[in-house]
């Protein structure tokens, strides 16, 4: 059936892209600047030959179009854009397997696949320059928040409408991309896991139960300084005392939610001088789950354990809301049949959520039905130069996600 799908052609031109757009630091495909557009240059010669119908949306992602019988629409997404010195797979390896995919249906099916199938490049997924990932996905889907947008800036003071201008976009429009979503009965989106899990199992390939809703938040313990000779251990308020009482109790509230994870990521003590009990600690505590219920108990139990720890130590304990955003499921169905298309392809499977958010969360947000799946990262590490899988395993990951293609490809056919 995919006979004329080639893995290493893939590896091939990952590789050609890497020399392309990478120097000794890593990868430098930063959205919005002269390497990335030159990396999207090359995307174009690679598709030269293939009757597709390209243009940027409102947003600058890049549609490669390859119309079928009916309207109804396959789509594959990726992104050429990397952090400053970032690895050579991070959203390419999504966008050049979309293209090996694109190239074996067009050969199938003699240029005419039953339905269509649209390969996207989301702009600034990274979000590197102006600190907010996922820019084109979520243009698309609507979710954008324009007016915290308008005022990003970036390093050398450059707003983001200033920076979109010089690439021929305008601002105020970006979200009359989400047209591009009218006909999108699935998405499906291949990604490296950037984390060990996959590594740790010894499995090369999972299957992406969605992304992790996040509630990330600043508490903050008020004592009373005192002198750190004169103030017998029963008579203080010791503001860190109770901070750090809490940071076991989120490993447990963490271990009991399943598969959620806390992180205390900061501290900062007041008056933060070696002979003065502390007075006011201030920890950020990050929380994240797959599963809106088990996300709300675990804030829940955080915030009751803050302040059992708060009155144990007479002292008071003050939360603030620093980021949140719901957990996206993916789609069972879709799910199911990636499962299906890894264990064909290396026997076994796993079924994973993603820590980090990616363009398919925005996707799925915006109501079509989405997955994703993930290759092994080796040293479970991303957005680094040493970022790296096996040959073997990408190869691998291109016939998966090629499989897995072709099942939704069918089943969006069945529907008809
Ligand atoms: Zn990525």
């Amino acid at each position: 059936m995919s006979s004329s799908l080639n893995p290493k052609r893939t590896v091939a031109e990952l590789k050609e892209l890497r020399a392309l757009t990478g120097d000794e630091n890593g990868a430098q495909r930063v959205a919005f600047t002269e390497t990335w557009l030159k990396a999207r240059g090359w995307l174009r010669q690679k598709v030269v030959g293939l009757p597709l119908e390209i243009h940027e949306d409102a947003a600058g992602n890049t549609w490669f179009t390859l119309r079928g019988e009916s309207e109804k629409a396959l789509l594959i997404g990726g992104h050429m854009d990397s952090v400053p010195n970032g690895g050579w797979l991070d959203g390419c390896l999504n966008v050049l397997a979309g293209v090996e995919i694109l190239r074996r249906i067009h050969a199938q099916f003699h240029g005419k696949p039953p339905v269509t199938v649209r390969l996207v490049d989301w702009a600034d997924e990274e979000g590197a320059r102006f600190g907010k990932s996922l820019f084109g996905s979520s243009a698309c889907s609507g979710n954008l928040d324009m007016n915290e947008a308008r005022v990003l800036v970036d390093k050398g003071g450059i707003k983001l409408p200033d920076a979109l201008k010089n690439v021929g976009i305008d601002f105020e429009r970006v979200k009359d991309s989400g047209a591009e979503l009218k006909n999108a009965a699935a998405y499906l989106e291949l990604h490296i896991e950037q984390g060990p899990v996959l590594l740790d199992l010894d499995l090369p390939l999972g299957a992406v139960l969605g992304t992790f809703g996040v509630e990330r938040h600043a508490i903050t313990f008020h004592g009373q300084a005192a002198h750190s000779g004169s103030t017998p251990m029963n008579r203080r308020k010791d503001a860190f005392l109770a901070a750090a009482r809490l940071s076991p109790e989120v490993y447990r509230i963490a271990e009991r939610s399943g598969n959620g994870v806390c992180t205390i990521g900061s501290c900062t003590t007041k008056p933060g001088i070696v002979t003065s009990v502390i007075e006011e600690c201030r920890i950020t505590l990050d929380q994240r789950h797959l599963d809106v219920a088990a996300l709300a108990k675990m804030l829940h139990e955080a915030r009751a354990a803050s302040e059992i720890f708060a009155q144990e130590g007479n002292l008071s304990v003050s939360w603030e809301r620093l980021w949140q955003i719901a957990p996206r499921p993916f789609n069972d169905e879709l799910i199911n049949l990636c499962d299906e298309a890894i264990r064909e392809t290396c026997g076994k499977s796993h079924r994973l959520p993603s820590g980090p958010l990616h363009d398919a969360a925005e996707v799925a947000a915006a109501g079509v039905p989405t997955v994703m799946m993930f290759v092994q990262s080796l040293h479970g590490i991303s957005h680094n130069k040493i970022e790296d899988t096996k040959e073997e395993h990408l190869e691998m990951c291109v016939t998966a996600f090629d499989k897995l293609a072709e099942k939704v490809m069918t089943s969006i056919f069945k529907t008809l």
